[in-house]
């Protein structure tokens, strides 16, 4: 997909602060355990930050669909990943950054869907006395005809980089196809 602008991540921090599997060193970053090298709202060690840092690709860094300003992660709660699922084709996962995702990006997200034909995973956190239960949720939207995707890519689930080291996925839950 080609990049329609230039993005740069300012003072966000989404990714940095354990809602996506990275370990830093010694340090698992899970949710509610954000990197120890967040200093000042951004990376203290980025010129030599770990790999799975510097080749995260960021949706709305990226911007091929012409993601709104108002998404950039840290104001929409909500961190954008194209996810590989079967069959050359990728969804838009989107990992929030606390239990859930807004009405307001879900509502955006079903129009792109729509507009690019692409099919969408959302993902679902529990929260308990403080802590985030290992399990996350997972539901599916798309365009008419991704059924035979969504019944296929539970096992791809399981790779989803957003989960933290101890999180489980509970199965996929296709809610809608419009
Ligand atoms: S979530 Fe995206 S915009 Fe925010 S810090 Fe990470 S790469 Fe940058
Ligand atoms: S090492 Fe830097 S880029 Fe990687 S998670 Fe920590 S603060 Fe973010």
């Amino acid at each position: 997909m080609a990049k329609k602008s230039p993005r740069e991540c300012g003072t966000c921090t989404a990714c940095c602060q354990g809602w996506l599997r990275i370990q830093v060193g010694d340090t698992a970053v899970e949710p509610g355990k954000p990197c120890p090298e967040i200093r000042n709202n951004r990376c203290a060690v980025y010129q030599n930050r770990p790999t799975a840092c510097a080749s995260f690709n960021c949706a709305w860094l990226i911007n091929d669909l012409d993601y709104p300003d108002w998404m950039r992660p840290d104001n929409a709660k909500v961190i954008l990943k194209y996810i590989d699922l079967v069959s050359s084709v990728s969804a838009i996962g989107a990992i929030p950054t606390g239990t859930k995702v807004s009405p307001r990006v879900l509502n955006f997200l079903r129009q792109l869907s729509q507009q690019h034909q692409l099919p969408v995973l959302h993902f679902q956190r529990t929260k308990e006395r403080g802590r985030y239960l290992p399990q996350v949720a997972v539901t599916a939207f798309g365009p008419p005809g991704m059924d035979h995707v969504f019944s296929q890519i539970q096992e791809k689930i399981q790779q989803i980089e957003m989960m933290g080291p101890n999180e489980t996925p509970s199965t996929i839950r296709p809610n809608s196809s419009r």
